[in-house]
């Protein structure tokens, strides 16, 4: 009896790679649009994948070797597009789902790029900034014979910022001998970034929640909002949802979370991290300490998971208390609590949606950097707007006609779109 119930326990709570979680979120996109049996098969492989060993010079002399990954989904549409993250959790099973996640994520936003994703599986807390110098221009150089401005562009992601993509724009450059500005996108401004950037994937998480509170006729002003990760998505996000009247009334990082119901100081926090801190440090009448799990659970009208995958689970889906999340990470769903939440009427904006802000943004600066002939901050962001309200509307349409959730429908659309281009290409030779 006890074994059984051991048994039943392991059974119900699915761990699965983040990988085979895209790979479960495709068998339902397919089997919902009835997609053809080859193109499916297609999808469900990444074009290439490339691991590298990148050895470097320790500031105290030794040498020591980190892995590396670029993977290429698709590139149907266009070139390949992603961003590079360094963390120390980074695998290649998690890398491909999150190439897979960036062809989608392309297509249903129509921005004309296949997806990609790189990482390295390094604790880049734990290195100097010589360090992080020294491993990121040997790890361009080594993925460089697959990289370029018209066959892959990386970008920023987790624990990789503007700097980073300067050392990989210069050694890229120093590669093949002259300036290639376009083979990154969130480059500083200095050397052929796109004002906006940088802000661009808070943006337009908020600009997709703007697009959902309207369109259910639900009030912006005075609504409580959570955000797990205060990173450049997370912190952003939080600002502007502050200057649009809503409280922020939770955050966290990887140290933990702070809870006020009254609503939290966001630039107070933005001033903290920018020292270098963490968001627990923040300190005021009423603020108390959380975890980052009790934070997906905090009372609130919003919540924006805007750290890592995995995050809401069958486990604590049914005690999610928000009506609307908004994924500003990648995959932070599983497909089990998306069935969950649906259920319960919450409202889920899913990531190659949500999140969308960064790569479109992305996509203006190549553009940019092609025609060398930079815009004006507002028409980069009245153009994001356009492009993201417009990819809301599609998908909502296609939810409703379909009678699906949002991340099925976004799915839907670009699934369709990624179909269309391998039928009308055909398959060489
Ligand atoms: N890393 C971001 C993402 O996951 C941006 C990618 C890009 O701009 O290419 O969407």
């Amino acid at each position: 009896m006890v074994l059984k119930t051991a048994e039943n326990k392991m059974q119900s709570h699915v761990e699965r790679n983040p990988w085979q979680m895209a790979m479960v979120q495709l068998d339902s996109v397919a089997a919902k649009m009835k997609l053809d049996p080859g193109i499916k098969k297609k999808i469900a492989h990444c074009k290439r994948a490339l691991i590298v060993s990148i050895p470097i010079r320790m500031d105290d002399g030794s040498i020591e070797v980190f892995e590396g990954y670029r993977v290429q989904h698709n590139v149907e549409r266009g070139p390949a597009k992603g961003g590079i993250r360094y963390h120390p959790d980074v695998t290649l099973e998690e890398v491909k789902a999150l190439a897979f996640w960036m062809t989608l994520k392309c297509a249903v936003m129509g921005v004309p790029y296949g997806g990609a994703k790189g990482g390295v599986r390094v604790n880049p807390k734990e290195l100097s900034i010589g360090e992080l110098e020294r491993l990121t221009r040997r790890f361009t150089s080594e993925i460089s014979i697959i990289i370029g401005p018209e066959k892959d562009i990386p970008a920023p992601d987790v624990y990789t910022n503007p700097q980073t993509m300067a050392w990989m724009m210069d050694t890229y450059s120093m590669v093949v001998g002259y300036s290639a500005p376009g083979v990154v996108t969130g480059k500083p401004i200095e050397i052929g970034g796109s004002l906006g950037r940088n802000e661009a994937t808070g943006r337009g998480v908020v600009y997709v929640i703007q697009n959902a509170f309207k369109q259910l006729g639900w009030n912006l002003k005075d609504s409580r909002v959570a955000v797990q990760g205060f990173g450049n998505a997370g912190s952003i996000c939080a600002k502007l949802l502050s200057d649009l009247g809503l409280k922020v009334i939770a955050v966290s990082d990887s140290k933990g979370g702070v809870h006020c119901d009254k609503g939290l100081d966001v630039s107070k926090l933005n001033q903290i991290k920018a020292k270098g801190g963490s968001v627990t440090e923040y300190t005021g009448n009423g603020v108390t300490r959380i975890t980052n799990e009790e934070l997906l659970e905090t009372k609130c009208d919003v919540l924006v998971p805007a750290a890592l995958e995995n995050q809401i689970t069958e486990e604590n889906a049914r005690r999610v208390q928000a009506k609307l999340i908004a994924e500003a990470a990648n995959g932070p769903t599983t497909p089990e609590a998306d069935k969950i939440l649906y259920d319960r009427e919450v409202f889920v904006l899913p990531d190659i949606l949500a999140n969308a802000g960064g790569v479109t943004v992305s996509y203006l600066e190549w553009v940019q950097d092609i025609q060398a002939y930079f815009w004006k901050e507002e028409d980069v962001n009245r153009r994001l707007q356009d492009i993201m309200d417009k990819a809301f509307q599609t998908v909502y349409e296609v939810s409703k006609k379909e009678r699906v959730d949002m991340r099925l429908a976004a799915q839907m659309v670009a699934v369709s779109r990624i179909a269309k281009a391998i039928q009308i290409r055909g398959i060489f030779p």
